[in-house]
């Protein structure tokens, strides 16, 4: 039997729609791993002025934040929901997103969603589609590696100026093999999350100084 382009199209829409791709990871790493614990529910306003105060702390700031969506920014695997659904956000992720903003820090999405429709439509829902500088929101069978070119091409920010969270493990491995600050987050993005983060980040900074200098 002839499939035309059409035909494969649909066939890869509802294998999408079916297979649980991506997967959520289930071992989770022990070294990162964050408690199981919800973080504290604090309004967005509070969160935000928290985030603020923790970003002040750091000298070294990335000059792009890098977000994941599915299990990073939001609960859900987008591609399982219907456009018509309201979505909503992990508690700190909207506080979070406002404080880097007020900061000049860059923002941007890196996602493996095969429906980057419903992806948008979330995203503009929410009301904070405008806030990234560049969203790359389409399906990979590999890690996000792609996606991570064409945001240092789209940005001409370097990798080692970036900052990701994810909650897959691959992805963190891979983007880190780029030089990114990965962060491997279980439980949504959060301000323990973006402490991590910054953290983590000024650390790569200095070790990659004190290499220069050798
Ligand atoms: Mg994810």
């Amino acid at each position: 039997m002839k499939v035309g382009i059409c035909e494969f199209r649909n066939i890869i829409v509802l294998t999408s729609a079916f297979y649980p791709w991506p997967k959520r990871s289930i071992l989770k790493d022990p070294i990162v791993s964050e408690s199981a614990t919800p973080p504290p529910r604090m309004g967005e306003e509070r969160v935000k002025e928290e985030a603020l105060q923790l970003i002040g702390m750091f000298q070294l700031l990335p000059r792009l934040v890098v977000f994941d969506l599915d299990y990073t920014l939001w609960p859900f695997y987008c591609q399982r929901r219907s456009k018509r659904e309201t979505p909503s956000l992990y508690p700190h992720a909207k506080g979070i997103l406002y404080a880097l903003k007020d900061k000049r820090i860059n923002l941007a999405i890196a996602s493996r969603s095969p429906t980057a429709d419903t992806a948008n439509t979330f995203l503009d829902k929410l009301s904070i589609k405008s806030m990234f500088v560049t969203k790359e929101i389409f399906f990979s069978c590999k890690n996000k590696t792609d996606h991570f070119r064409r945001i240092q091409s789209r940005t001409g920010i370097p990798f080692n100026s970036m900052l990701f969270f994810d909650d897959e493990d691959w992805n963190i491995e891979a983007a880190s093999k780029m030089g990114v600050t990965s962060i491997y987050v279980d439980n949504g993005v959060n301000l323990r999350a973006l402490r991590r983060g910054l953290t983590q980040f000024t650390e790569n900074q200095n070790a990659s100084d004190k290499n220069q200098r050798k």
